[in-house]
């Protein structure tokens, strides 16, 4: 019948003794054990919050904008809100008349949604989001939960850890797959080299590269052939496949 309680007890079990029956001799191993390892082991905790824990440059808190030079080094591209899993992130552009033309005139995100992957630090192609060192956030009310421009942009200076942990680490690998350094990212303003270049002596050099009405030369069709193992698309016919 459904719910009647069923005896488990193996015949084979082998049967307590006085000492194991009063469980005492074990509990106060357990006890010393416990006292041993308070003893001799170091201190693994912290007496937070008036102590505070620094994570190292790797760790992932909040995501925060970067500020350069007054302004935020972002260029409203959308790029983060697209990637953001949760859609924690939400922005309006803005034309300016500096080099890089536009910026967030609002940037938002709801803290409440982040789930601090880091894809949006992973996605910007202006290092203009990253991860931060904070990791203790509390709010009142779920509007105090959703982050401005007044929250969000922290000064680039302090955020020169993360900055340069992009630059040893994740770059690197990113770029044993992709040639991505200088060619592919002309138009990003992390190289700032670029934008003098382009005051000197790129608007003539623009001048020569393809247009989208032309006929690309084969140096244009092999583009890439370095990182797909010398493999000459120029030449390559693109495979057809009969259908029946
Ligand atoms: S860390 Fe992840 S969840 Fe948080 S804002 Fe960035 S992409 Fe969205
Ligand atoms: S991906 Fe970077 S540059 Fe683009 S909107 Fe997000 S923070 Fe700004």
């Amino acid at each position: 019948m459904p719910g009647t309680p069923v005896n488990n007890r193996n015949d084979d079990e082998r049967s307590l003794n006085f000492w194991e029956q009063i469980f005492l001799p074990k509990i106060f191993e357990g006890l010393g054990y416990s006292f041993n390892k308070i003893k001799n082991e170091p201190v693994y905790t912290v007496e937070y919050p008036e102590e505070q824990w620094y994570p190292p440059d790797s760790y992932r808190g909040r995501p925060v904008l970067v500020e350069e030079e007054g302004s935020p080094r972002c260029v409203s591209c959308n790029l983060c809100a697209r990637a953001c899993p949760p859609m924690a992130i939400s922005m309006q552009s803005k034309e300016v008349d500096s080099a890089k033309e536009r910026e967030p005139a609002w940037f938002e995100i709801n803290m409440l949604r982040c789930i601090y992957c880091g894809f949006c630090e992973e996605v910007c192609p202006e290092e203009a989001i990253v991860m931060s060192k904070e990791y203790d956030l509390t709010f009142q009310d779920r509007d105090e939960a959703v982050f401005g421009l007044d929250k969000l942009l922290v000064p680039v200076e302090r955020l020169m850890d993360r900055l340069d942990y992009l630059h040893t680490y994740k770059d690197p690998q990113f770029g044993q797959e992709w040639d991505f350094q200088h060619d592919n990212n002309l138009h990003s303003l992390k190289d700032r080299r670029f934008l003098s270049w382009l005051v000197e002596e790129g608007a003539e050099a623009l001048k020569t590269t393809h247009k989208r009405d032309e006929e690309p030369s084969a140096a244009d069709r092999s583009w890439g052939s370095a990182r797909s193992g010398g493999l000459d698309y120029a030449s390559t016919e693109p495979a057809v496949t009969e259908r029946s």
